[in-house]
This record gives C-alpha cells, structure tokens and sequence, in this order.
C-alpha cells in the first residue's frame, strides 16, 4: 500500500498514514460523492505527491459499527505498476499464444486447401484423360482425335496443309474369332504401339473404335511423301507377330484425305478417307488416297456404317424369327430368320435402317455370314428340343455377286454340322434381276448343295418366264402388297390365283407373305397356296417365345379354328 486516509463528509483529512494534510481529493468530486453516498470507486491515477508511478485509488464508506451509519470516506493508494506490468505482460502472452494458434491454424488449413487442391486437379487430369484416351491401348480416342484434327485442319487453312489417315486392319474380326478377345486386345495395343514408333514426331495416332485407328499428319503437302511414309508405318505393322503361338502379320488398310484441297472440315474429310480406305477394301491396294473423281461421297451411310462395324463385332445384332404356316394343317413347317440391330442408343432398329448401308459398303458379306452362322445354331438349338423346323435367310444381291458366296454357305454349314436341307435362303426378284447369269449360277451352286432357294417379293420385280422356268428355286413367296388386298380387290385376287398356278404348274412351294387376317388365310387356303406368313399368325419374335407358343406341330387344319393364333402378340414393333 502508498498511502491512507480518512476523510470526514467535508472533505477535511481526518487520518492519514503520513499525518498530512493532503488535500487532493475534493469532496465535490463525483467520486467522493458516490462513496460518500454509500458506494465504493476505484480509480487508475498518476500524484507524485503520493507516490511515484501508477497508483490505484480506492474510496470506500466508512461505517461505524455501533450505529450503522456512515462515518467517512476510507482514501487508500496501491501501487500499480507492478500489476500493470504483469497485465502487459500477460496479456502480451496471451497475444502471442493468440497468434501462434492463428497460425498454426493457418498453416493447417493452408496445407488442407493445398492437399485438396491437388487432389482434385489429379482426379480432374486423371478424367480428362481417361475422357480423351482409350483405356486398351492407351492412345487417343475419338474425341481427343477430332479436336486434334479440327485444330490442324485450321492450320490448313493459314497455309500449313496436312492429311487425316484413316486405318483399318483387315481381317480382325478372324483373330478374335478364331484366338479369342484375349489375343485381339493384344494385336490392338501392338499395333498401337507400332504405329506410334513409326511416325514422325508431329504426327498423332488416335484409336476410333473397334480395329480402326486415325493419323493426323500435319506436314503432309505431296503424295509421294505420305506414301513413302505410310509404305513404311504398314510395312512395320505387318512385321510377324506371335499371339498364343500362333505367328501372324497384321494387315492394314489405310485411306488418306488431304486438307485443305479435299476438304476443310473434319466432318468432310473424315469421310473422304474413309471412301478411300474401302475403296483399297475392296481392290488390293493397301493405301489409298481419297479421288473426287471416283464419284460422291456416301453420306449417312457411313455413320451407320462405322457403328454397325462395330455391331458386329459387339454382337449387338439379334434375329427374330417368322412361322411359315403349313395352311393344309397350321403347323409350323419352317422360321424366316429376320435381323434387327440392338442399337445401345437408339434402340431396336429394323433392317431398312441399316441393310442399305451395309449394301453399300460392303458390309453385307459379313452380316450375312453372322446371320446364316447365328440361324444356324438358333436352328441347332431348337432341333435339340425336338422342334423341326428349317431356318430361311434373306440374302442380298451382293452375296449372289461373289463368287465365293456358295462356298462360304456350304463352309458355315459344315463349320455348325447342319445338314443343308435344314437351310433355306431367300432371294428377292429384284436380286434376281440385277445380273441375271451370275443369279442363276449362284442359286443352281446353292441348290445343287440341297438348300432350297426361295424367290422373295414375288410379282413386283420383273422376272421373266423364261428366267423362272431355267432357275433352280424351290419356292415363291408372294408378295404381301397383292396379299393383303384379295378381301377386296378383284385384281389382287386374279394376281395371287394366277401366282399360285403358275408356281404349281413350274413345280415351286408357293408361300403367301404379309397374312394379317383370318378371312385372308381363309381365302388363301381356299386358292390352294401352300404356306403362308404374317402377323395373323404371329409376329417376328425371338425363337424361345415362338417354341414357347407351339411346342407341337398342328395336325389339324387350324386355320379353320385358329385359336391357337388369335391373338398375335406384339413382341416387337410394327414394321408396317
Ligand atoms: P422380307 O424378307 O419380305 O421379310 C418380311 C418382312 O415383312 C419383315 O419385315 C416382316 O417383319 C414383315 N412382315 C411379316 N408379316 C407381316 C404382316 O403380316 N404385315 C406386314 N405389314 N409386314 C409383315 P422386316 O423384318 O422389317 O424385314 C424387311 C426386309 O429386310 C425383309 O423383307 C428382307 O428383305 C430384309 N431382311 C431382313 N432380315 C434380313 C437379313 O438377315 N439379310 C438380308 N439380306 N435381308 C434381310
Ligand atoms: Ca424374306
Ligand atoms: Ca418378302
């Protein structure tokens, strides 16, 4: 303590420790008033003339003990330095804790930002490239192709021309076929690879899908260069390669769009290479160089094209069978096997959306094999539970022009050991028409093998007599636009009688198409034709269902009482 004193109400020193008479305090002060008045008031001050430094001051009431009341004002001094010292000092502890805290906390959450941050840059460059790469081969995919592409086309345009280059192996579809996906994912990411190490260093390799691969080569400004170079990229390509010891060499049809002189867009130039590439397809060139003069361009076509390729490969193509109806007794005689692609995006496409396409580019060749080897075994599978029935396909006039069609049916028959009366195949008139020697000899090649061929579409294309009389078919099946109009029409009527005959009278299987109503089976049964096929018997569906709804074949003449056809399901969409 500095000092103490007592002070009456006035003000006047009654006490103090040094026996002063100090007079500082005014007893007006509102501070002495207020602990006169009964309450207590501390002050932080500076009076040298109580002592140096900082000081506290306390006034407080004094109270008398005996009466109660208040009797002065108590005046004590401490000193403060000390105290304020400590405060400082604490306080400047609790600062610095304060900040230290802060920044630790900072530094947490600097390193927890930075972590997350990187974090998600890996994650979003691991998507971006997984989004633009192909996870089998590791190369660029499609997209990462056509951005690269657009961007090099644009340099083309500023005077730095280049070329698209589109690759296609031949014959992969066999590799995987013949050793297994196992040994086809090996070939691609070889090939991959060996395209890539070929290249110049400005060049890119792109994987497309399936075995199609893309260059972009952006210094390419004269023929002879590029095909010195592609001579040399698929002269190491087809270097021996071993896939579970099997030797093989990979070989490669590369077709090639220069821009800006072929086109200037990706879109047109894309398909400029791949004109070319099937022209080398189908002739024995290995590379071929797109010409404007060989004609125009296919356009939707080669979308559809490029996805059914793959179709076939995915397996995504499906077979739904059609009765053909024996109208003497109703049973089930034989199933037209009809083909329809599973699209994984635009759901179940009929064949008028994608057989054009396939006709004209030469896909054909395969669909029908995979149809005949999928009807076959379909045809296998039913045959071991009992049910008789043949299996017809369509064929296009396409497979009728090569050559070698007749030996293939004949290899694919022996390859699923059926017997080739169990195999029927239809040929539209119009087929027949196109060339009509070369028809001939196919169909005799093909029945020659026991397979009864069927003429389709009867009475709208123009066969003659004659050619009717000298082909080796077995069947017509007239066309279901007279079929459907013999309620009414008169000379629908006289057109499907005089078929009838006249298919009777050359020998022929004489089967009405597009049967959609009972009174049209009656009538038909009534002109004496044969078979008969439509929605009024049954749609084309999948065959499990078919065998689902006639395990038996009928022995009576159901058509009189078809209740077992009444109602035709709709398993699938119509095609009308
Ligand atoms: P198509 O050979 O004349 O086959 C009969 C077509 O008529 C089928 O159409 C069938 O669904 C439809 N149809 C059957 N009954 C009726 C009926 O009562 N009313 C009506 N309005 N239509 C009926 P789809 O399946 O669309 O096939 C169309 C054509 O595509 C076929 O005509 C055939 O020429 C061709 N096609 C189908 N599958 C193949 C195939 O695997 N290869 C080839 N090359 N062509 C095929
Ligand atoms: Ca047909
Ligand atoms: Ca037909």
């Amino acid at each position: 303590m500095a000092r103490l004193r007592l002070r009456s109400f006035t003000g006047q020193v009654v006490f103090s420790d040094d026996g002063g008479q100090h007079k500082g305090l005014s007893s007006k002060s509102s501070a002495f008033r207020a602990a006169a008045g009964g309450g207590t008031r501390a002050a932080i001050l500076r009076d040298p003339r109580v002592a140096p430094g900082q000081l506290i001051r306390v006034l407080q009431p004094v109270v008398a003990n005996a009466s109660g009341r208040a009797t002065g004002v108590l005046e004590v001094y401490l000193p403060y330095d000390a105290i304020a010292a400590q405060v400082q000092t604490d306080m400047r502890r609790t600062v610095w804790t304060l900040a230290a805290g802060l920044a630790c906390l900072y530094l947490l959450l600097a390193l927890v930002s930075w972590y997350t941050t990187r974090s998600l840059r890996r994650h979003a460059a691991q998507r971006e490239h997984q989004a633009l790469h192909d996870g089998l081969t590791g190369l660029p995919n499609r997209e990462w192709f056509r951005a690269t592409a657009e961007k090099a086309v644009g340099q083309g345009s500023i005077g730095e021309p280049g070329a698209l280059v589109l690759v296609d192996l031949d014959r992969f579809k066999e590799v995987n076929d013949t050793l297994g996906h196992h040994a086809g994912d090996q070939l691609l990411r070889l090939v991959g690879h060996r395209l890539t190490e070929s290249l110049r260093t400005d060049d890119s390799v792109a994987r497309l899908g399936g075995d199609e691969f893309g260059l972009v080569l952006p210094q390419a400004t004269d023929q002879s260069s590029i095909l010195a170079l592609l001579t040399r990229v698929r002269e190491e390509l087809a270097a021996e390669i071993v896939l579970d010891s099997t030797s093989l060499s990979v070989e490669a049809s590369f077709g090639v769009a220069f821009y800006p002189q072929d086109a200037d867009n990706v879109e047109e130039l894309l398909k400029c290479a791949d004109a070319a590439m099937y022209q080398g397809k189908r002739g024995a060139a290995g590379i071929v160089f797109y010409d404007s003069a060989d004609g125009p361009l296919p356009t939707h076509s080669l979308t559809v094209h490029r996805e059914l390729k793959l179709a076939l490969e995915r397996d995504e193509l499906v077979l739904h069978y059609q009765p053909k109806v024996d109208l003497a007794n109703g049973a089930i005689t034989g199933v037209e096997a009809l083909v329809r692609w599973a699209h994984p995006q635009r759901g179940l496409l009929t064949p008028a959306e994608f057989l054009p396409a396939a006709e004209q580019s030469g896909l054909i060749e395969p669909l029908t094999a995979w149809v005949i080897r999928r009807a076959l075994r379909d045809q296998a599978r039913w045959a071991a539970t009992g049910i008789p029935w043949t299996v017809a396909v369509n064929v296009s006039a396409h497979n009728l022009e090569s050559a070698a069609f007749p030996d293939a049916v004949a290899a694919l028959l022996a390859e699923m050991g059926i017997s080739s009366d169990r195999l029927h195949l239809e040929v539209t008139e119009t087929a027949l028409a196109l060339d009509a020697k070369i028809a001939a000899q196919a169909v005799a090649a093909l029945a020659e093998q026991g397979i009864a061929i069927a003429i389709d579409d009867f009475g709208i294309g123009y066969t003659s007599l004659f050619q009717l009389r000298s082909l080796a078919v077995a069947e017509v099946k007239i066309d279901r636009v007279f079929v459907s109009g013999v309620e009414h029409n008169d000379h629908d009527r006289a057109i499907v009688r005089s078929i009838i005959d006249l298919g009777h009278s050359l020998g022929f299987l004489v089967t009405a198409e597009g049967v959609e109503s009972r009174s049209v089976a009656d009538w038909l049964t009534g002109a004496g034709c044969d078979h008969a096929q439509g929605y009024y018997f049954a749609r084309p569906q999948p065959w499990p269902d078919l065998a689902q709804r006639d395990p038996t074949p009928r022995d009576a003449f159901q058509t009189l009482h078809p209740t077992h056809w009444a109602a035709p399901e709709r398993s699938e969409r119509s095609s009308t």
